[in-house]
């Protein structure tokens, strides 16, 4: 094949429609997210699988660029020239120590705490929607945020010259709101919830004319999450997992993990195999998580109350879908206090050097708790994801963490402070015995 028919081929549409998952009815690819003709429900992007079969193979894959755009061909932009800021292919980490704190035996950690740019998985679905934006000929760009989405949506609208405005409840962490004022975009500070920033943006999507990405361009949004399982398999040698724990606000990211890795089987690019996907959220925010447990099909929205501000989202859009996929996987969703967040945030940073924010501890929480109630097997390949990183939410362990011992720049002053905090460690270890 000359190179210039290949070309052609790599660049082909693979992405056909946007479908509604309730009743099937097909949209044209604009910048719509509800089934407005019929029934309401939410739009999911559609694509022509055989066509993606036809340009991609493990090769052309691992021959791409070393970012999510590697795996373009299931990603619904046309260009050849998506904003590429280096978000993705983030490090898949063997976690040796904390497996066997834990008594498992073959434990992984899927580091977004270290995307790019901003440091959380986010990035992956702004980056998507961004390009997406721009190919819908949008000139400003705005979201609905716990946090996260704020930072990314701000830091690639910089990079990419778009204008930016983008809505946050008031009451955020200080390094969220400093991580979004840096990219100088107009920041909404509502004094309200997540829940209530949502409906205003909705409200706001209706009067200007802006991209929002995760309400009229959530269907390309939310596409983006995939490339989280499409690494991990490719990480793992071109093989799925047996199980994955996974944080759940809207529950987008936990079900668009599953789509990915159906969208790898149905490629041939992996062999078929039955993950059980288990879901992560914060007690103090709960509504998937409390539907699993008292096996009801529908969600019951709660008012969120939980230092994991980054998943509080009282009435989760894909709540259902989660549900649906927990049950069909033979997974759990499970919920932990905020104290055992904190400790879980503790956890993983002692055992294996990664310091996550707040869903991460949550996620990590959750894992002990399901291994402690025997619902994760000790010799599964379990991949827990780590989707946000701790330096943006300091606030939730100060005072939980040690103390620098502050000395004089002189050797004895030295000495004494170590042979002190010698005699603390013994003392620790030594109640850690009893
Ligand atoms: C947004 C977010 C999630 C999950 O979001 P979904 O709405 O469920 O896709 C998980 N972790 C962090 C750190 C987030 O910012
Ligand atoms: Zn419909």
């Amino acid at each position: 094949m000359t190179q210039a028919i290949e070309r052609l081929i790599t660049s082909q549409k693979t992405f056909t429609a946007l479908k509604c998952k309730e009743c099937g009815e097909e949209y044209g690819l604009g910048a719509k997210h509800v089934c407005e003709d019929v029934c309401f429900g939410p739009l999911e992007v559609a694509y022509d699988y055989d066509a993606i079969r036809r340009q991609v193979s493990r090769e052309t894959i691992a021959a791409g660029p070393h970012s999510i755009w590697r795996y373009k061909a299931f990603l619904p932009v046309e260009t050849d020239t998506p904003i590429d800021v280096g978000t993705g292919m983030t490090p898949l980490v063997k976690a040796n120590r904390l497996a066997r704190q834990l008594g498992l035996k073959n434990l992984y950690i899927k580091n977004d705490a270290v995307n790019m740019p901003t440091l959380s998985f986010k990035d992956r679905v702004v980056s998507v929607a961004l390009t997406r934006a721009q190919e819908l000929g949008f000139t400003t760009v705005s979201c609905a945020s716990t946090g996260n989405l704020a930072n990314s949506t701000a830091a690639i609208a910089a990079h990419a010259g778009l204008e930016c405005c983008v809505f946050i409840p008031a009451d955020l962490e200080a390094g969220k709101i400093l991580g979004t004022l840096i990219y100088d975009p107009t920041l909404m500070a509502v004094k309200g919830n997540y829940d209530q920033v949502n409906r205003l943006c909705s409200e706001v999507a209706n009067t200007h004319g802006w991209g929002f990405v995760n309400i009229n361009l959530r269907p390309y949004y939310s596409e983006g999450s995939k490339t989280l399982g499409f690494e991990v398999a490719e990480q793992l040698g071109w093989e799925l997992p047996d199980h994955v724990v996974v944080p759940c606000a809207s529950g987008s990211l936990y079900t668009k993990i599953y789509k990915g890795f159906n969208e790898f089987v149905k490629t041939g690019l992996v062999e078929d195999k039955a993950v059980r996907f288990s879901g992560a959220q914060a007690e103090g925010c709960s509504p998937i998580s409390q539907a699993f447990k008292e096996g009801r099909d529908f969600i019951t929205p709660v008012k969120p109350n939980t230092i994991a501000k980054s998943i509080a989202i009282g009435n989760p859009a894909d709540g259902m879908y989660a549900l649906d996929v927990a049950r069909k996987t033979n997974g759990q969703i499970e919920d932990v206090t905020d104290a055992e967040i904190i400790a879980g945030m503790k956890l993983l940073a002692e055992t294996e050097g990664i310091f996550t924010e707040t869903a991460g501890g949550t996620t990590i929480a959750v894992l002990k708790k399901l291994v402690e109630a025997g619902k994760i097997d000790p010799e599964e390949k379990t991949v827990v994801f780590i989707t946000g990183n701790g330096l943006k939410t300091t606030e939730a362990v100060q005072g939980y963490i040690g103390e620098p011992l502050t000395i004089e720049p002189k050797l004895d002053s030295f000495e004494r402070a170590w042979e002190r905090a010698n005699t603390l460690n013994r003392l620790e270890w030594q109640q850690t015995q009893v």
